[in-house]
């Protein structure tokens, strides 16, 4: 006997640790923009696992891929060479216009990563002494939640009670580009790590000049800027890369210099694999990546085979399907019902965001359950969205959506929403 939805939520409770709070439904299958629970009730996903089935569930290609490497071969650790990993390196360097890849496994990782890159050449090519390395963070951040990426969130719920903290980090506001000027000053600094859009802030999207001239400051003062594009990247905001800008790649990016500001240090995840395996990976020319010797960083999974087929299948998908151009045009549709269904509800307040990565403000406070009622009534409705910080409710449906079910999934909330 297969079990109920209520059974497995009793486990969930009853046997986890309650790091989470889910919304109350249990997924057992998922296939491109729908999944599926227990008791076999279909819904829209309209989160994608925070960005990373940007591909659709269980992508057929993506699967094949995942299938015939497990039965082939799955793990050797970096003690020895592979026969997929250079062709994996090869790929995404050339994919994304860096000299060098590093691949690990989660998010987390890939920004630890980044920060152990930036750290070690601030002090072997920038000349900072020893243990003096300053990066640059913007408030409101999230980059993941290891102790020394927590060491700098503003979130005190993951802050609090897991000190001790690891200092070398400087907060500035977030879209702020006199305070970037300001930290820059000191020479101490090695590096500025950002969102292009802070996703977990609440799809908060900064001017659309902030990357651009972040960058070039950043340059002039001799200091690595650091994209995590871990959320925005891979097509999710209507380009392949949220620092593309508005370049109009065809999923293939020419990155028109008018646009596109390359980083420094790239770091991406989550739709690396689409979903079907952790991948994570670090981007980097040579002047940069050199800083790492053999002992100086690694991880067990990090590049294994299956990962690295699984990832270039998954931004294979990205390009055959032109799914940033899908996202761009389906991302302009949903913004315009959204605007127009707003002016007509006291409720919600606003919606922003670009590409397939976009939030609604309830107009409610940030401590009120609204959000969070109207995303249940969503789930009984046949849509699944989850609030981010409150009185915000983020809409990022895989790429693969077509038009008609952007209007279905609009028929949806507005309905919802209109219910109140
Ligand atoms: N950075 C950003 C911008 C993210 O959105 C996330 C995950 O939500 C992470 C880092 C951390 O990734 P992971 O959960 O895979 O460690």
């Amino acid at each position: 006997k297969t079990m109920s939805s209520k059974e497995a939520m009793e486990l969930e409770n009853k046997y986890g640790a309650h790091n989470y709070h889910p919304l109350p439904v249990v997924l057992s299958r998922g296939e491109g923009v729908f999944v599926w629970d227990i008791e076999g009730k279909k819904y829209y996903d309209f989160l994608s696992a925070y960005s990373a089935v940007n591909q659709g569930h269980c992508h057929p290609k993506i699967i094949g891929a995942l299938k015939e490497q497990a039965e082939t071969l799955t793990l050797t650790s970096r003690a020895f060479y592979s026969d997929a990993l250079g062709a994996f390196q090869k790929y995404a360097t050339e994919y994304f216009g860096f000299e060098k890849v590093l691949p690990m496994n989660t998010g987390a990782e890939g920004v630890e990563t980044a920060i152990k890159v930036c750290r070690k050449w601030g002090y072997e090519k920038k000349g900072i002494a020893a243990d003096q390395a300053k990066i640059i963070v913007c408030e409101q951040n999230f980059h993941g939640r290891t102790t020394t990426i927590v060491s700098f969130s503003s979130d005190e719920g993951a802050r609090r009670n897991f000190g001790p903290l690891t200092p070398g980090f400087v907060k500035i506001p977030y879209n702020d580009i006199e305070a970037l000027k300001e930290a820059l000053k000191d020479p101490n600094v090695a590096g500025f790590l950002v969102e292009p859009i802070q996703g977990e802030a609440g799809v908060y999207t900064p001017a659309d000049t902030y990357i651009r001239e972040a960058a070039t400051l950043c340059k002039a003062s001799n200091v690595l800027f650091i994209a995590d594009e871990i959320q925005t990247g891979i097509a999710r905001t209507g380009s392949l890369l949220a620092v593309c800008g508005n370049c109009s790649c065809e999923g293939n990016c020419e990155r028109q210099p008018a646009t596109y500001t390359k980083p420094d240090i790239l770091i991406l995840g989550k739709a690396m694999s689409g979903g079907a395996y952790p991948v994570s990976a670090v981007l980097a020319d040579d002047r940069i990546m050199d800083v790492l010797t053999p002992g100086t960083h690694g991880s067990t999974f990090g590049g294994n085979p299956l990962a690295c087929k699984v990832a270039m299948a998954a931004l294979d998908v990205v390009k055959d399907e032109k799914l940033a151009q899908n996202a761009r045009q389906l991302g302009v549709i949903f913004r315009e019902r959204m605007g127009k269904f707003i002016a007509t509800t006291k409720l919600v307040k606003m919606v922003r965001g670009k590409g397939l990565l976009n939030a609604i403000l309830i107009n409610d406070t940030e401590d009120s359950s609204t959000a969070w009622d109207i995303c249940v009534a969503l789930k009984d409705n046949g849509l699944l969205a989850k609030p981010t910080h409150g009185n915000i409710i983020r809409f990022a449906p895989p790429l693969v959506m077509t038009e008609e079910q952007l209007h279905d999934c609009c028929d949806i909330i507005e309905k919802t929403i209109r219910e109140f």
